[in-house]
């Protein structure tokens, strides 16, 4: 945790989710009373097919909504495609960009990951930018150059504490059961810090590092404890509310 920063708790469901899936949302912004998020602020990401209905259902929770991607145009002949300023008209709050997943997947790189999260900061959406090493980087030793750079690479000049979320996720252990020593962490979040305040002065020395990588109930604790860890990100313990929730219990 850094000192005077309000942690962040954020679901993200992937391509996970049909409508079946709303009454798990409804229980976690029920489970987000007042006394818990005076302690945390709590984040779901479901699939944008259930973005509109989630925003709805989150009306009277202070449970917050967000996307998982959005272009970095506003609009224009993209098919398939979602602008950021599309996901803040349904209500939305956050965005979430350059998961390893998008950024292999879809071969997206740094400079696309920045103007996504420059067009989702222009229409006031929050930004949760990802980085993070693959098993390949890490066995090489590369783990805080590939960090460093994707931090230059991917974080807009404009990032501001209130604005800019970051997700350290190491590749390998998302999915994988697999987590970093408590040490590595620590490593990881203390020089993304350095980095964040080198390039954003104060701003990055507010700014939420969140770690994300197979985030469960029983590792949650441990976790968020470690410094500058201002929060997580959860893949598959989000997708049950009674997981999540207690995901929510280590504050
Ligand atoms: P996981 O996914 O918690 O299922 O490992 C995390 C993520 O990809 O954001």
């Amino acid at each position: 945790m850094t000192p005077d920063v309000r942690p962040l708790v954020a679901g993200n469901w992937k391509m996970n989710g049909l409508r079946a899936a709303l009454d798990e949302i409804k229980q976690i912004a029920d489970g987000v009373d007042g006394s818990l998020s005076e302690k945390v602020e709590t984040v779901l990401c479901p699939p944008s097919t259930l973005l509109y209905v989630a925003t709805a259902l989150a009306e009277d929770s202070p449970l917050q909504i967000g996307a998982q991607d959005c272009h970095h145009h506003n609009s224009g002949a993209y098919t398939g495609d979602i602008s950021a300023e599309m996901i803040a008209d349904l209500f939305a709050s956050h965005v979430i960009v350059g998961h390893s997943e998008r950024r292999k997947d879809h071969a997206e790189s740094d400079a696309l990951v920045c103007a996504k999260a420059e067009a989702a900061l222009n229409v006031g959406l929050q930004a949760i930018i990802c980085v993070g090493e693959t098993q390949a980087e890490r066995d090489d030793g590369q783990t805080l150059e590939v960090l460093a750079r994707q931090i230059e690479g991917s974080v807009p000049e404009g990032a501001r504490a209130e604005n800019t979320i970051i997700a350290y996720e190491p590749v390998w252990a998302i999915g994988t059961g697999l987590t970093p020593t408590t040490g590595d962490i620590a490593i990881a979040h203390e020089f993304l810090r350095a980095r964040l305040k080198e390039r954003l002065g104060d701003e990055g020395a507010r700014m939420r590092i969140l770690y994300g990588g197979s985030v469960k109930p029983s590792n949650a604790r441990e976790i968020v404890a470690i410094a500058h860890v201002d929060g997580v990100l959860v893949g598959g313990a989000s997708l049950k509310a009674t997981d999540f929730l207690a995901i929510f219990g280590a504050y």
